[in-house]
């Protein structure tokens, strides 16, 4: 609830704060038990970091984060250690991410050393239960990260986030960097996870097309602000906000005689350390009026499930 992320911009030998980049501002969302929220928008625009927020590996600037009807930032030392178990990310990098001096089952097995009291018996025997759970050949668990394909070192990211049970999982561009048919057994793996282990989830990408097949519903970002949210069906054939509709238009399209209009941006995306007046997105919308100029519109519902901050919805 109005959850913000603010970053000081520091300058000089003194770090003098001459500004602050409005990462996050004032973002107001939930997440259903059991769903996969997908959440979308360029880079920079604040995905990440209010995975981040959520999560509590950065603190909130301000507002209100409740998991499991908890507000996170208000627990104390162990419950926060609890909650860490049960909230969880997969990374954009699968190789960036695993420790390369690390053998793989050390890398899966770590979260269990760490927050758990399991003889190395027992994480070696839930080491190879992970790796069966994600389809990875058990009899390597020996090797090094470097050893393993980018598809393959995303499973081992997975099997790690997984360890511990988490109840709510982020994969933040997990899918991003794999080529597309890895991406797609990477995203069926998610999927199947989800089924077998009651997973929530919190998906994001830069493009709407793969969040499609795994979003039960979907929130678009623009600088730091939520400005659509809605059913994964109903954005896709449906879009209120203009700037879903030219993320939308952005997707190739399957069937030829269906062509959808590319709407291309004009401009740059502005710097959230200095965002336009009014609604963000007026610099580059193609339906701005004098009005998007100097009011800022509010996240507003539009019919049941449907959110959009927009003056002139479409
Ligand atoms: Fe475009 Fe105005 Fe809507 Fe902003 S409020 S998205 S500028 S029409
Ligand atoms: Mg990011």
């Amino acid at each position: 609830k109005n959850v913000k992320k603010y970053f000081p911009i520091k300058t000089g030998l003194f770090n003098r704060v001459v500004g602050q980049v409005k990462a996050v501002d004032d973002v107001s969302f939930g997440i259903r038990a059991g769903e996969t929220f997908g959440l979308v928008g360029e880079s920079g625009c604040g995905k990440s970091t209010l995975a981040r927020v959520l999560l509590n590996l950065k603190n909130a600037t301000d507002g209100e984060i409740n998991f499991d009807g908890r507000n996170i930032a208000k627990v104390g030392t162990s419950e926060l250690r609890k909650l860490r178990e049960e909230m969880q990310i997969i990374f954009q990098d699968p190789y960036g991410s695993l420790n390369p001096r690390f053998l793989v089952k050390d890398i899966i097995g770590e979260p269990l050393r760490i927050h758990t009291k399991m003889s190395a018996k027992e994480i070696d025997d839930r080491v190879v239960e992970l790796m069966q759970l994600v389809g990875l050949d058990v009899t390597r668990r020996n090797r090094y990260p470097h050893e393993f394909s980018g598809g393959q070192r995303q499973r081992i990211g997975i099997a790690r986030a997984i360890a511990l049970n988490p109840k709510f999982v982020v994969a933040d561009e997990a899918v991003s960097a794999l080529d597309v048919s890895v991406q797609s057994q990477v995203l069926n793996l998610l999927k199947k996870l989800q089924k077998e282990l009651g997973l929530t989830y919190l998906f994001i990408a830069h493009g709407l097309n793969v969040v499609r097949h795994i979003s039960d519903r979907i929130g678009v970002m623009y600088l730091g602000k939520m400005v659509e949210v809605a059913p994964t069906d109903e954005l896709f054939s449906n879009p209120k906000h203009p700037y879903t509709k030219v993320l939308l238009s952005a997707i190739p399209q399957a069937t030829p005689n269906r062509v959808r209009e590319r709407i291309i941006l004009e401009g740059d995306v502005p710097s959230p350390a200095n965002p336009p007046s009014g609604c963000r997105f007026h610099t580059r919308c193609p339906f701005a009026q004098e009005r998007c100029r100097v009011e800022e519109p509010k996240l507003e519902s539009m019919g049941p499930d449907r959110q959009v901050a927009c003056h002139f919805p479409l």
